[in-house]
């Protein structure tokens, strides 16, 4: 295999295993169904959550799809 081959690969592996259920990448807030009760930033353990203007705004960079925030969300407003 050759480095570029073994690049990609290792890549691929890395994007699979931070992947959620559905097989995103990055994790989203529906605002309609937001109330801003800050419950998903209280559970962040990586404080990758942030209310803002009353929505639940959340910082991919810092998120690790552990999904706790969507287990949280009364509104299931987190997909
Ligand atoms: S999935 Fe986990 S790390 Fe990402 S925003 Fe939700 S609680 Fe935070
Ligand atoms: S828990 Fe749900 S409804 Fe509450 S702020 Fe977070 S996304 Fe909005």
């Amino acid at each position: 295999m050759t480095r570029y081959a073994s690049l990609l690969a290792a890549a691929l592996l890395l994007l699979s295993a931070c992947s959620n259920p559905e097989g995103s990448t990055q994790l989203f807030v529906d605002r309609d169904l937001c109330i801003g009760c800050a419950k998903c930033e209280e559970v962040c353990p990586y404080g990758a959550i942030e209310i803002i203007d009353g929505d639940a705004v959340i910082d991919p960079a810092l998120c690790h799809l552990c999904m706790r925030c969507v287990e949280e969300c009364p509104k299931g407003a987190i997909y």
